[in-house]
């Protein structure tokens, strides 16, 4: 890991995980908070970071384009910006998730001109889980019929989650098979399970950051790996951690696992 400060905008800055990310930024002496990008049209537009996000004034105004000294940028927003704003053709650690085929293909072609960081969950214990999941699958074998199960807060628009897919992905990595293939999203009406099947189901309400659960079933015996984020400053810290790696990074499409090394 890069130890030097690290200069980093965060675009944005006025949403949940923006804030959050600005907050972290703030709190930590190997960054520097350079900039916070928001809508053109919003509210939150000159105001200070360090206010917006609940903080003392840090003298850092809300702008609408990431000023040039930010050594890497931090997004978390929704796809159709996250595609736009590759055309900064800056160091990005993308957080955004529900990107389609189209929208990563579009993330692939960039990385080959600057590093990206593509991680639909920051956090250290989902990017350890994540080999735990794919690990239990090729060992446990398919007699063990693998489900998934994602919780979040009421205000999240897309479903299933990118960790729930990353985690499915593992699963099917695992067994050497193709998510596409596998995949069932839900059951309704008369819905028998197949071989090799992996279930994926979405829960939204109130306000849970963040909860999945991998499930193995058996005859006579079930595996349970399950993950609860209880902050949003378990991404925010891991969006800082991708920020310092993809500032020093040649171009190129990395994941949480190039970070955490
Ligand atoms: P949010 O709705 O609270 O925030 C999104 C913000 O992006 C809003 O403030 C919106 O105004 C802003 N925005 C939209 N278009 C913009 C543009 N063109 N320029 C600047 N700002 C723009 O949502 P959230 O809860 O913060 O989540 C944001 C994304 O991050 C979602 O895709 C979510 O799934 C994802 N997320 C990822 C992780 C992770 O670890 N990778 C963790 C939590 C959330």
């Amino acid at each position: 890991m890069n130890l030097a400060l690290t200069r980093v905008a965060v675009v944005g800055a006025a949403g949940r995980m923006g804030r959050e990310v600005c907050r972290a930024a703030l709190e930590d002496e190997f960054f520097e908070l350079a900039g916070g990008v928001v809508e053109p049209e919003a509210p939150e537009l000159g105001a200070d970071l360090g206010e917006l996000c609940g903080y003392d004034k840090a003298d850092v105004a809300a702008t609408a384009d990431p000023p040039d000294k930010a050594e890497a940028l931090i997004e978390f927003t929704a796809p159709e910006a996250t595609v736009e704003h590759l055309l900064y053709g800056r160091p990005v650690v993308i957080g955004t998730t529900g990107l389609s085929e189209e929208q990563l293909a579009r993330v692939e072609e960039a990385a080959k001109s600057v590093p990206v960081v593509l991680a639909p969950n920051m956090s250290v214990g989902v990017s350890l889980i994540r080999e735990v999941v794919r690990e239990l699958a090729e060992k446990l074998g398919a007699d063990y019929d693998v489900e998934i199960v994602e919780a979040h807060h009421r205000h999240k628009v897309d479903a299933p989650s990118g960790t729930a897919l990353l985690l499915a992905r593992a699963a099917a990595e695992g067994r050497g098979r193709d998510l596409g293939e596998v995949a069932v999203y839900g059951r309704e009406g008369r819905a028998p399970r197949s071989e090799g099947e992996i279930g994926i189901h979405a829960l939204r309400g109130g306000a849970v950051v963040g909860e999945h659960r991998v499930v193995f079933y058996a005859e006579s015996e079930e595996v349970e790996i399950a993950h609860r984020a209880l902050s949003r400053r378990t991404f925010a810290a891991g969006a800082l951690r991708a920020a310092s790696f993809v500032a020093g990074a040649g171009p190129g499409l990395y994941t949480m696992r190039d970070v955490l090394g």
